[in-house]
């Protein structure tokens, strides 16, 4: 078995009305399994954050 290193990844939502909108965040990730790869929940309004960038 390998083993799964996590990766650091910019997170923003985009959910309008929602106090971090626009915020870009970064925050370690493990990849998933199967896809999608990257998967991520907004702190503040709960919905699921498609805008996900793996740090360069
Ligand atoms: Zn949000």
């Amino acid at each position: 078995m390998e083993e799964v290193e996590p990766e650091m990844l910019l997170v923003t939502c985009h959910t309008g009305g929602c106090p971090v909108a626009g915020v870009t965040y970064e925050c370690e990730m493990y990849p998933n399994a199967e896809p999608p790869t990257w998967r991520a929940v907004c702190g503040q309004c709960r919905q699921t954050v498609t805008d996900i960038v793996p740090v360069a």
